[in-house]
């Protein structure tokens, strides 16, 4: 019984081992769907060895590689990787004219004083993605604008009456995303050096009794607020004290105003100097001289100036035109009809807008 059991056994095992293939390929149609399901258990067994070999080699590297590149990788990509993703470039014209824009409030709704937060956004990114690029006025006004990245055009925004809607502190102590400084800080977070931290705010100290106090509208902030503002690289210029129309005081209260803003402002941030001065409504004291310096009797303060912003309604010329006055900066009100009349002016003819030559190439100061 075993061995006639057996013997058929082997011989079906050796006739299956010697002609395996020929009886799988000729007798039964069995053996396709056996090769047909070997490809596909290798191709897995392929992939899988493939990517193992990845896990396998991320691994090995992970431990080693992440804790260093992540702390070297991340200072120095900051300030290198800026390669300039969708913005246009332009040819150097160092003759053209600058647009000096003019904002008041940033609030809702808007109107002909007053910025939407989502507009002044837009605004923000139609300039950026434009080639345009952000300094302050007292760059503007000495012609200081080598630091400007060659290609890009410099363009200077200005807020006047440090109003709350320029910079506002949340309850929790965050800024408010909303405000024009929560726009400025996360343009320049999405942008990085392509829009640095630039703009000019006149602020406005009302109460001459508080030194101040009402700037921004935040008095427990103020100081702390035109601090960081300096410190980011902002601009912080005089609009005077209690905001008269120049052109029907006293020469004295025009020298009072312009000494005793400058010097609180100093006082406020050690060691700033205050340069740059917009006048309330848009109007020059009796004695234009008065604008460039000044000694205030009754203050007993001396003052000088280096640049005045005005308002009107067209550009600047050229730092470098002979029509340039530091101490008559015309200015674009930013609202909407005159940024879309004045961009797209510039689109159509961008042979008539400053475009910077740059001095150390694309990347601009370090
Ligand atoms: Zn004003």
């Amino acid at each position: 019984m075993r061995k006639h059991g057996s013997i058929p056994i082997v011989i079906v095992i050796l006739i299956l081992a010697a002609g395996g293939v020929e009886l799988a390929s000729m007798q039964k149609p069995a053996p396709s769907p056996l090769p047909a399901t070997s490809p596909t258990d290798s191709p897995s067994p392929a992939a899988l060895p493939s990517s193992m070999p990845a896990p396998t080699s991320t691994h090995p590297h992970a431990p080693t590689s992440t804790p260093t590149p992540a702390p070297t990788a991340t200072p120095t990509l900051v300030p290198t990787p800026t390669p300039h993703p969708d913005i246009a470039l332009h040819s150097p014209n160092p003759q053209g004219d600058v647009l000096v824009l003019a904002y008041h409030r940033i609030a809702r709704p808007e109107d002909r004083w007053t910025r939407t937060p989502e507009n002044l956004r837009a605004d923000l990114e139609y300039l950026v993605t434009h080639g345009y690029y952000p300094v302050n006025l007292i760059d503007l006004a000495t012609g200081d604008l080598d630091h400007v990245p060659r290609g890009r055009r410099p363009i200077v925004l200005t807020f006047d009456d440090s109003t709350a809607g320029h910079f506002r502190y949340l309850e929790d102590g965050a800024i408010d995303p909303d405000c024009a400084v929560g726009i400025l800080l996360a343009l320049h977070e999405k942008y990085g050096d392509d829009w640095p931290l630039r703009a000019t705010f006149f602020v406005l100290l009302l109460d001459a009794e508080k030194p101040g106090a009402p700037l921004f509208r935040q008095p427990e902030f103020a100081v702390q607020k035109v601090r960081a503002l300096v410190d980011w690289g902002f601009e912080v210029g005089s609009h005077t004290i209690t905001h008269p129309t120049l052109s029907e005081v006293s020469d004295e209260q025009v020298k009072w105003e312009l000494a005793v803003s400058k010097n609180r402002i100093e006082a406020l941030i050690p060691g700033y100097t205050v340069r740059s001065l917009a006048l309330p409504n848009g109007s020059y004291p009796v004695d234009r001289s008065l604008v460039v310096e000044g000694y205030s009797e009754s203050a007993q303060l001396s003052y000088r100036y280096e640049a005045v912003a005005r308002l009107g309604a067209q550009a600047c010329p050229s730092p470098f035109s002979p029509d340039f006055d530091p101490y008559s900066i015309p200015r674009v009100q930013a609202i909407q009809s005159e940024l879309d009349y004045r961009l797209s002016y510039y689109e159509k003819y961008p042979e008539k807008y400053y475009v910077s030559a740059g001095s150390g190439g694309i990347g601009g100061e370090s």
